[in-house]
């Protein structure tokens, strides 16, 4: 059990938070405290969840266009206005799982491999190149500051699943939120 305390709240289906686009921010703005106390809180609550591959800001109940990130091989740990640059590859189905989406998953439609441009958490500009799940759940991050969750771009609505009955069906076990 964990037993530090998450300093944001996150939200769940249903809110209209998880339904608008989360605006760009300014280097300034990137650069303030306020902002940079957000971005601290942000990761401390992705750690204190423990199960999640990374935060939108959406999910905090917050519309700003910052992403938090703690996936292995991924050195990206903050993306601030991500644009997706490139998306090429296969196609490929796989179930998501959602922190927003508590106890859920489903299969999800996503391209193998992505080119994002964004800023750090200096404020500096960046550009993230992943595949396979990093390509997948920086797709869904993206996607929830645009007001999309995973759910919105499922095809097969039967695949809709609880956990039980995903780790029931896949003895492999579950993958991480995102
Ligand atoms: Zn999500």
């Amino acid at each position: 059990m964990n037993e530090k305390k998450s300093p944001l709240k996150i939200i769940t289906l249903g809110n209209p938070t998880l339904r608008q686009k989360a605006s760009e921010l300014s280097v300034s703005k990137m650069k303030s405290p306020e902002v940079q106390k957000f971005i601290q809180d942000m990761a401390v609550t992705l750690k204190v969840v423990g199960n999640g591959a990374a935060l939108a800001a959406n999910q905090v109940d917050k519309l700003w266009q910052i992403i938090v990130i703690e996936l292995e091989n991924m050195s990206a740990k903050v993306l601030i206005n991500p644009k997706i640059e490139k998306l090429a590859g296969k196609e490929l189905l796989a179930f998501e799982g959602c922190l927003s989406v508590p106890g859920y998953w489903g299969q999800v439609w996503r391209k193998e491999r992505i080119v994002v441009e964004a800023f750090n958490q200096h404020g500096e500009k960046i550009r993230v190149k992943a595949s396979g799940f990093n390509a997948r759940v920086l797709q869904h991050e993206i996607d929830h500051l645009h007001g999309i969750v995973f759910i919105d771009r499922m095809e097969d609505m039967s695949t809709f699943m609880t956990t039980e009955e995903l780790e029931r069906q896949f003895e492999k076990g579950r993958k991480k939120d995102a």
